[in-house]
């Protein structure tokens, strides 16, 4: 598929994605909100309220290059009397977004070169990734696949590509875990899904499945009981990883969702990215910790900011990252305690942010060492980026 008729498919609606349904009711948005179109344009966010007029111009050029979307249980919870909101800042563009750094990569992680085909990415022996498709129903100011993830960037994997992953699955008796990712999974039909989860049904030696998802908080309706239950026909353990970043994410709806995953027996883990100015405090992240786990949501990784295009203004040294961290682990159990990794870039893994994966580099930056032992350098950062970032912000 070219890139432009990936494009023509996705606005027409083909290849099975959907746009987040409507509210059933009893929820904490009035049903005319829940039922509102997404907002996808700096004029959308204009006309609701959630960007000044004299805002717009400069934000044109951020949202061609980088898709926005904003849904309605999203911009429900956006304080706009607050500038500094921490709900803002993830989901709204900024111009600071074309600010691309020296050390910033556009395939920050190294999805590429673990990539034997379209939609796979296979980094270690035991698992993949499949990347089903490559739209959300929010875009993250700070994704870590933004070059790639997107309106126009590619729609979802065809049927051809599709099979082929799965053919190369059912090749590897060593593959013990499938990771659905994309974009996210759960705006993908249920018939989409089912339709994968049978095939990984056929495939003993695959135990476990595991869907990440930013939909349950921005799209609670997308957690469906007919997507869940397609996933759980795969007869596989079915883990799902819910992307949050902030306690005020789990609104009556998001909880609805939780429980809904919870009840078609899915275990709940969360992933949270550890971002300047959303949760860059020990307060929020205790708060949001203690809410996930009263939750039966277990925290799994909380990530340090990837190398992301024009994220430098939401990222948090590694120092500032361990000492949060640090007092984190202080305050709450292991119960509510994620690991704080890294991803080192280039696609050498993840690890965690602690020795011996960790030291100091001569040069006052970082040494990352991986699962093999090798060393990786990693920028730190001097004391005037730092004071040059706090009068930005
Ligand atoms: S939901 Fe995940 S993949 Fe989608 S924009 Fe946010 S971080 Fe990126």
């Amino acid at each position: 598929m070219t890139e432009q008729t990936a494009r023509r498919a996705e606005e027409r609606g083909d290849n099975e994605i959907r746009t987040p349904p409507g509210a059933s009711g009893g929820h904490s948005l009035a049903r005319s909100d829940a039922t509102a179109p997404t907002l996808k344009s700096p004029a959308d966010l204009v006309a609701a309220g959630l960007l000044a007029p004299a805002a717009a111009p400069a934000l044109a050029a951020v949202a061609s290059r980088y898709s926005v979307a904003v849904t309605p249980d999203i911009a429900a919870l956006i304080d706009r009397a607050d500038p500094r909101d921490p709900i803002a800042r993830q989901f709204l563009p900024d111009p600071r977004e074309l600010d691309t750094r020296a050390e910033e990569l556009a395939d920050p992680i190294g999805d590429g070169p673990f990539s034997p085909m379209e939609g796979l990415v296979h980094r270690y022996p035991d698992r993949v990734l499949l990347k089903l498709l490559s739209v959300c129903p929010v875009y993250c100011r700070f994704c870590f696949r933004r070059e790639s993830v997107g309106h126009g960037k590619g729609g979802a994997l065809s049927d051809e590509a599709l099979s082929r992953a799965l053919a190369y699955i059912a090749a590897r008796p060593a593959i013990f875990e499938v990771i659905l990712t994309g974009g996210d999974p759960l705006a993908l039909s249920a018939r989409r899904l089912r339709a994968v989860a049978e095939r990984l049904r056929e495939m003993e030696h695959v135990a476990l499945l595991r869907i990440h998802t930013r939909a349950p908080t921005a799209s609670p309706d997308l957690a469906s009981p007919d997507r869940l239950a397609a996933l759980t026909a795969s007869g596989k353990a079915v883990y799902m990883a819910l992307h949050v970043n902030h306690a005020r994410e789990l609104t009556p709806r998001a909880r609805e969702a939780i429980a809904r995953i919870q009840e078609a027996g899915v275990t709940t883990l969360a992933q949270t990215v550890l971002l300047r100015g959303v949760n860059d405090d020990a307060d929020t992240l205790e708060r949001l910790m203690r809410a996930l786990a009263s939750l039966r949501v277990k925290p799994y990784y909380l990530h340090h900011p990837d190398l992301a295009p024009g994220t430098s203004h939401f990222r948090v040294s590694i120092d500032e990252g361990r000492a949060l961290y640090a007092e984190l682990a202080r305050r709450v159990s292991g119960v509510a305690s994620p690991a704080y990794v890294l991803d080192i870039p280039g696609g050498y893994g993840k690890v965690p942010l602690q020795p011996p994966h960790l030291e100091r580099s001569p040069d006052g930056g970082w040494l990352v060492r991986d699962r093999a032992g090798r060393a990786h350098a990693y920028p730190g950062e001097s004391a005037d980026e730092m004071a040059q970032r706090a009068v930005a912000d």
